[in-house]
């Protein structure tokens, strides 16, 4: 976002109207806390804001201040179309490209209403009015909270503000330990708890609600897990049948990827995750250093996000999936011996 351009959005915001805030599909922490945080900012001048995910996101982010107003494109499409025809402001946060809102894109498209793009991952298309993106930064959450300080808004940042911004820097930085976390991003943690985050409630609140199911189904992704040293490489797999066996809800499945990245030498993490409904294998990337998951998604599993972390997808078979990633690899022998 261009400085000339913060009068015009002080004006915006200044006058009340009808707003539309959204995530990506699939949302996770920093998706929800941003739109949610954001929310609650624009809520103080006023404004008829909605909050409109486009699919259903996992229990564990379902405690955060007003979460209960949020709708749910997917199973409230008419109320949600008629909201978003009407909406004179969309914010899209978290996502770079309008096809990352699922089946909500087409709505977002036609709709008239200026857009507002805030948001950390690469290559940003240019659907919006006004755009701040920028690449460098740990969260969506983060630049939330840059927006509300350009704005001259600090001190608008209440305890439900700051509890939706903390826990969202929180879950993109893997708990402030990516390399993308700053002295910045401390400062801002720093000011978020000041204005009333609770660090400690909200780690509890998103980590400490594991079902027992859960931890058996990562006791199987663990047992699933292969290594391909010599690419540095290893990678998880979790069929449907897995995943019905140990009840499998929303959510249940994030963070395993990490586990392969923890292994000593490995600098490339994937898991391949079925979902019969959808006709497709979900795959997610990590990385360390500067071997870019982004790439390797865009290239070859139809998905991107960031250097370190992106994820993907295939219509491929399990099996075809895991050998295509397989026969890969080779490519990056260099990249990846480093
Ligand atoms: P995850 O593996 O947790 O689904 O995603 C990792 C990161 O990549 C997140 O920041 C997520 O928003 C982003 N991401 C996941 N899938 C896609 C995709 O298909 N396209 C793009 N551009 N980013 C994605
Ligand atoms: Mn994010």
């Amino acid at each position: 976002m261009i400085k000339t351009q913060i009068p015009e959005l002080k004006t915006l915001i200044n006058t009340p109207q009808d707003i539309v805030v959204v995530p990506h599909k699939n949302p996770d922490g920093d998706a929800m806390g941003s739109t949610l945080g954001l929310f609650h900012y624009l809520k103080t001048y006023n404004h008829q804001v909605t909050v409109i995910a486009p699919n259903d996101y996992p229990d564990f982010l379902k405690w955060l201040p007003e979460n209960d107003s949020v709708l749910i494109f997917e199973s409230q499409q008419d109320q949600c179309e008629a909201i978003i025809n009407k909406a004179q402001l969309i914010f899209t946060l978290d996502f770079n490209a309008l096809h990352r809102a699922g089946d909500m894109a087409l709505s977002l498209e036609q709709s008239s209403a200026t857009k507002i793009m805030i948001d950390h991952h690469q290559q940003p298309d240019d659907y919006a009015k006004y755009i701040y993106s920028d690449v460098s930064m740990s969260s969506t959450c983060e630049m939330v909270y840059n927006f509300i300080e350009m704005l001259g808004d600090l001190d608008k940042i209440d305890s439900a503000i700051a509890t939706c911004l903390y826990t969202g820097i929180m879950t993109d930085t893997g708990s402030f330990r990516f390399p993308s976390t700053t002295s910045r991003t401390h400062e801002v943690i720093a000011d978020l708890m000041k204005r009333g985050a609770k660090n400690s409630d909200i780690h509890n609140k998103i980590h400490d609600t594991n079902s027992y199911s859960r931890l058996q189904l990562l006791g199987r992704a663990m047992q699933n897990l292969k290594v391909i040293p010599e690419l540095r490489t290893a990678y998880i797999t979790l069929s449907q049948a897995e995943l019905d066996e140990f009840n499998f809800k929303k959510g249940d499945t994030e963070g395993f990827v990490n586990y392969g990245l923890s292994l000593k030498d490995i600098i490339f993490a994937a898991i391949f995750i079925e979902n019969q409904q959808e006709g497709i294998v979900k795959i997610s990337l990590r990385s360390k250093g500067t071997f870019s998951v982004n790439e390797f998604s865009r290239a070859h599993f139809n998905g991107g996000g960031h250097t370190n972390a992106a994820g993907g997808r295939s219509e491929d078979s399990l099996e075809a999936t895991i050998e295509k990633f397989i026969s890969i690899l080779p490519q990056y022998k260099n990249e990846l011996s480093q």
